[in-house]
């Protein structure tokens, strides 16, 4: 296109190639658009016909520049991030960015952990984290967006801590940010006629103002693709199958050192030393997990990936990175968490290893259960 395009709800630059980014309009869309006059982007598009946001990634530097905005406001920060992927959900050095401004974080998709989890432990461990990473949230809380859990809360909450400012939402993608602020457009008085989209003067960002009562904002910001995480290396068919929909039930392991557990192809566990002891897999239910000989590991995997080792599937086997070994000496209740796919606990001290694709991280934390 030699010129640019800008969607008229949201002042993004039209683009017809990068679904789920900035600006994108399928190449029909934008061919009516043309022809009536009015150009939206898609997500705009969807929000004025549906009454629905849509997700949108930005690239690092814009996201950069909407953090940097975010110190020179006075307003509420509602950091959503992910419960079953805390570790991937955070943005890093999110409190040098909020400057003085108040963050309240949301844990979202309570549903998938086990109900044996009491909320008030989950929510004192998210809180430990929290400061861990730098940031000192006003208040923890824990929602479920998908089954609209804790919306009125929610929005309790935002009400009393925004103090008659603005509030800005914003997290890492598939968080469930859209899904959540979908709930609040659901939940807030007279949703057709009051949901606008307007544009930022002096950024080409596109942000989403739900009006607040008062003549204040709700905004909703883009989020960061997280590229540590699995989700980045698999098909939409193997996400389905990584992405907990349901309560997961944890998987207890008795093992000896020297055993291995493969979670599907996408990621392995060795017990190096240590006594034989209980490890509990918090997985998707729908990944399989097969043990091992640890000495016999590599071989089994070599011939099994794409096979009885799934996902990957076998067409994508190919091209599914190799897997890294990441070594841990556990002291106390640990969790090794694969960045996107779940956690394995280890309950006493003992030398492990983690394996995951090229480039998604394994981490050790304090156990979350
Ligand atoms: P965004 O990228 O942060 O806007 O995330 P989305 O709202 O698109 O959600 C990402 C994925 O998480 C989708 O598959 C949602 O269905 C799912 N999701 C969102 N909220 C919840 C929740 O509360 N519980 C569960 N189990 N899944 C959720």
């Amino acid at each position: 296109m030699s010129e640019e395009l800008h969607c008229i709800g949201c002042g993004s630059i039209i683009q017809t190639d990068r679904p789920g980014e900035l600006g994108y309009t399928p190449q029909s869309a934008l061919e009516k658009g043309l022809e009536s006059g009015e150009v939206y982007c898609q997500r705009c598009f969807r929000l004025r016909h549906y009454n629905e946001i849509q997700d949108v990634s930005l690239t690092d530097d814009d996201f950069l520049r909407l953090l940097n905005e975010l110190g020179q406001k006075d307003a509420l920060i509602v950091n959503v991030v992910d419960i079953f992927d805390f570790n991937g959900s955070l943005i890093p050095g999110l409190h040098r960015f909020v400057g003085d401004n108040p963050v309240l974080l949301v844990g979202n998709k309570v549903d998938i952990l086990p109900k044996s989890l009491k909320k008030p432990k989950m929510i004192q461990w998210m809180t430990e984290r929290a400061h861990e990473a730098g940031l000192r949230p006003v208040e923890v809380l824990l929602t479920s967006a998908k089954k609209a859990h804790e919306m009125e809360d929610l929005l309790a909450k935002i009400e009393e801590y925004r103090e008659g400012r603005d509030v800005y939402v914003v997290g890492v993608t598939n968080v469930g940010k859209s899904t959540l602020i979908n709930q609040i457009i659901k939940n807030t008085a007279g949703v057709q006629d009051v949901i606008t989209t307007s544009q930022f003067p002096g950024t080409t960002l596109d942000k989403i103002e739900i009006p607040l009562d008062d003549g204040q904002a709700l905004i909703d910001t883009p989020g960061i693709i997280h590229r540590h995480q699995m989700a980045h290396y698999l098909g939409k068919k193997d996400l389905r199958i990584i992405a907990p929909t349901k309560e997961i039930k944890p998987k207890v392991y008795q093992l000896n050192d020297g055993q291995t557990l493969f979670l599907g192809g996408l990621a392995r566990f060795d017990f190096v030393s240590g006594e034989r002891g209980s490890f509990i897999a918090y997985v998707s239910n729908d990944v399989n997990i097969h043990r091992t000989k640890l000495e016999k590991a590599d071989e089994f995997y070599a011939k099994h990936v794409g096979g009885l080792l799934q996902p990957p599937r076998p067409d994508e086997v190919e091209e599914f990175p190799e897997l890294v070994r990441f070594e841990f000496s556990v002291k106390e209740k640990t969790d090794i968490v694969f960045a996107g796919l779940g956690w394995i606990t280890v309950s006493q001290p003992a030398v492990v290893a983690g394996w995951a694709p090229k480039g998604v991280d394994v981490i050790k934390r304090k156990a979350l259960i």
